[in-house]
């Protein structure tokens, strides 16, 4: 399988993932109260789903999507993946605790739809960005995506560099999801004056 044919399956994976685990999910968090942000997790070998989680901020300010997410996957009971065999995709880019979270839980990659520029731009939540620059004087873009321990990429990114017809047909989908993440947007923001999550 040549190099385009593998990402463009990995992207169609993450994409359906989003679709039919993700955005359900997330809709049923944001009638709580929760935030928006979302994660799950997939098999190297033959990108099944393992795990679909949201932010549960309601409960506890700390789970974030991808928190929580990891929160679950350590309480899965049976057989339990090793980490270095998973995807691990966040609907958003992870902020500095979730940057850390994954990197201690293992993972060498994740990959994410929506950017920090975008949480503060297009959801008004500017918390990732105002944190990476109060506390470790980071500019946006300014953390290194590749590093020792794993590897961030952009799935907008990786669309854009696809050949066509693969490029529009997935751009396409991207476009559909980010239309559902705009609704998803305005539910949470119209009730969060009424919400305790320090961070709202
Ligand atoms: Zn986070």
């Amino acid at each position: 399988m040549t190099q385009d044919n593998k990402t463009y399956e990995l992207l169609e994976a993450l994409l359906s993932t989003l679709e039919k685990g993700v955005i359900p999910a997330t809709e049923a968090g944001v009638a709580a109260g929760n935030k928006i942000f979302g994660a799950a997790l997939l098999r190297k070998s033959d990108l099944s789903t393992v795990l679909v989680e949201t932010n549960n901020e309601t409960e506890n300010p700390l789970w974030h999507g991808e928190v929580h997410t990891l929160k679950r996957f350590y309480e899965m009971t049976g057989e339990r993946p090793n980490s270095r065999d998973l995807i691990f995709l966040s609907t958003h880019e992870p902020c500095s605790m979730c940057l850390s979270a994954i990197t201690w839980a293992g993972f060498d990659n994740f990959y994410y739809f929506f950017s920090h520029e975008d949480s503060r731009d297009a959801f008004s939540i500017p918390h990732d960005l105002k944190i990476l620059k109060e506390v470790f004087t980071l500019e946006p873009g300014g953390y290194n995506k590749a590093n020792a321990f794993w590897k961030g990429q952009s799935i907008h990114e990786l669309i854009s560099l696809l050949p066509e017809p693969q490029q529009t047909a997935l751009r396409d989908r991207a476009d559909a999801i980010s239309r559902k993440y705009d609704g998803l947007s305005a539910a949470y923001q119209a009730g969060k004056s009424s919400n305790a999550i320090p961070l709202n």
